[in-house]
């Protein structure tokens, strides 16, 4: 930020800056937390309006303000954000409305995660006691960053902040309408039917490697942008965040590989992530996840399906792990393969998973998120699929899934005649014994919690089968324990110079 544009905030008694973006505000850190997990309607929106609905820089608080609020609670929250100009236009809410996220968290001690009705924001202690003690600093520091960042866009701008939860409720009503209304826009179009594909960046400032492909298939994993939205932000920001990205060549329509794809993410991984597979969760060229995921999808292994959770699931999922732990190795711009962010609208997508099976691969969905996308699970497969209440753990999700016959059966079937013929194959000869080196190169895989594919070393002549030999070893019912598990990325060594 230039010295003429921190300049801008010369009123404001805390820094404002890039350098906060990423800042996290702990429990016991903070004044107060605004929405969250613990409320169950909060909000963000952008709305488009005319030049003569808006009065310029005005800022209006409904409800307590923060010296009203009592230090450590939780209080509910509600923002809208008002702009109007030439080339203001609807399609533009969208995009406008995922910026509130990264102009927030430019405010030292103003934590903001998540978008929409999803939003959590906790503000410090010590920027309380700097003097930030009303929302409408906040409102100001909006207004400013969005008018220098969207200078030939937005003439005119006003914010109001809600905390009053009975305002709160009717707007969070209208708002949920309101996303509904956005997304609902782009179903039913084709991915065959577009040559332009669109891509976000916004999120490298938590994940410096993440890449967004956005198809009109696929809303970004955030939830907050779809095709529409990203074009419209391209037009009118060519050199933001969002980008339109030619589909090229199609390398394999199956999984979703196009040539336009793996070379832009290249060029905005800075060369980290080079192949992406868009309509599947098995390949190691899975979609990168950032953190903003409304939803992670998992592989059950011993299953051989795929489970769902939103980040508002309360508890541990079907295979003993939360939302949380399953996010830390999820996110962060890496590729798991078994793991991927999703969209909750992704859900009603005929490409969702569409290479692994699509929904008869899905085989476990927090009750609350199959109720919301109930009508656009295929009829057949609707009362195969188990929740938290049906199948809490893995043996009753067995349990489960053989009584209502559940297409993926029929692979575990298949997959132990597999293993049988394996099995009598690989005959170790009596005393011997298996040792492995234990600094093997390790890299992410499918399984459950942190799955880890190794390199196993064996002597020479410990398996049968002649040189050149190759075996398969499963691991069964195997528990590892570790204190701690550290991931490095082993760098190719460098050549010597001669
Ligand atoms: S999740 Fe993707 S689309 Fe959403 S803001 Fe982040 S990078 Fe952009």
């Amino acid at each position: 930020m230039s010295d003429e544009e921190s300049g801008m905030f010369s009123d404001i008694p805390v820094d404002v800056g890039l350098i906060y973006e990423g800042e996290r505000v702990r429990g016991k850190q903070m004044q107060v937390e605004l929405g969250g997990g613990k409320i169950k309607e909060k909000f963000e929106l952008v709305l488009a309006r005319e030049m003569n609905e808006i009065e310029d820089e005005k800022v209006t608080i409904v409800g307590p303000d923060l010296k009203d609020l009592e230090e450590g609670k939780t209080y509910p929250i509600g923002i809208i954000v008002e702009v109007a100009g030439r080339l203001v236009e609807k399609d533009l809410e969208a995009v406008l409305e995922r910026r509130i996220h990264e102009f927030t968290n430019y405010i030292e001690g103003l934590m903001h995660l998540n978008q929409r009705y999803d939003i959590w924001m906790r503000l410090s202690k010590s920027s309380y006691k700097k003097g930030f003690d009303t929302l409408e600093y906040w409102g100001k520091v909006l207004i400013r960053l969005y008018k220098s960042e969207f200078s030939k866009v937005i003439e005119k701008i006003q914010v109001t902040i809600f905390t009053d939860p009975k305002e709160i409720k009717t707007w969070y009503e209208k708002a949920m309408e309101i996303y509904e209304a956005r997304d609902s826009r782009a179903r039913g179009m084709k991915d065959e039917d577009v040559d332009l594909f669109y891509g976000c960046t916004l999120c490298q400032s938590f994940a410096p490697t993440h890449v967004c492909t956005i198809t009109p298939e696929r809303i970004s994993l955030c939830g907050a942008i779809n095709w529409f939205d990203a074009r419209a932000a391209s037009k009118v920001d060519p050199k933001g965040p969002n980008f339109a990205i030619e589909k090229g060549e199609c390398i394999d329509e199956i999984k979703g590989e196009f040539t336009g794809v793996n070379e832009i993410t290249k060029k905005k991984s800075l060369g980290e992530i080079d192949r992406v597979h868009l309509y599947t969760i098995l390949s190691p060229y899975n979609h990168t996840s950032c953190g903003c995921f409304e939803a992670i999808a998992f592989y059950i292994p011993e299953v051989a399906g795929i489970g769902i959770v939103d980040r508002n699931f309360k508890g541990e999922t079907v295979n003993g792990l939360r939302f949380s732990t399953m996010a830390n190795s999820t996110g962060g711009g890496k590729q798991v393969e078994g793991f991927v962010g999703i969209a909750i609208e992704y859900l009603r997508s005929p490409k969702l998973f569409s290479a692994d099976g699509g929904w008869n691969k899905i085989v476990w969905l927090p009750s609350n998120i199959k109720e919301r996308v109930e009508n656009d699970i295929p009829e057949d497969i609707r009362d195969k699929i188990a929740t938290e209440k049906n199948a809490p753990t893995i043996d009753e999700l067995k349990a489960f899934l053989k009584s209502v016959d559940h297409p993926v059966v029929k692979d575990w079937v298949e997959e132990e005649e597999e293993e049988e013929e394996e099995e009598e194959a690989m005959m170790v000869p009596q005393g011997q014994q298996i040792t492995y080196q234990q600094t093997m190169p390790v890299q992410m895989g499918t399984g459950v919690g942190i799955p880890l594919v190794g390199q196993l070393q064996l002597p020479l002549g410990a398996l049968g089968g002649g040189a050149g030999a190759q075996w398969k070893i499963t691991f069964k019912n195997a528990k590892i324990i570790a204190d701690e598990m550290v991931i490095k990325r082993i760098k190719p060594a460098k050549k010597k110079k001669k």
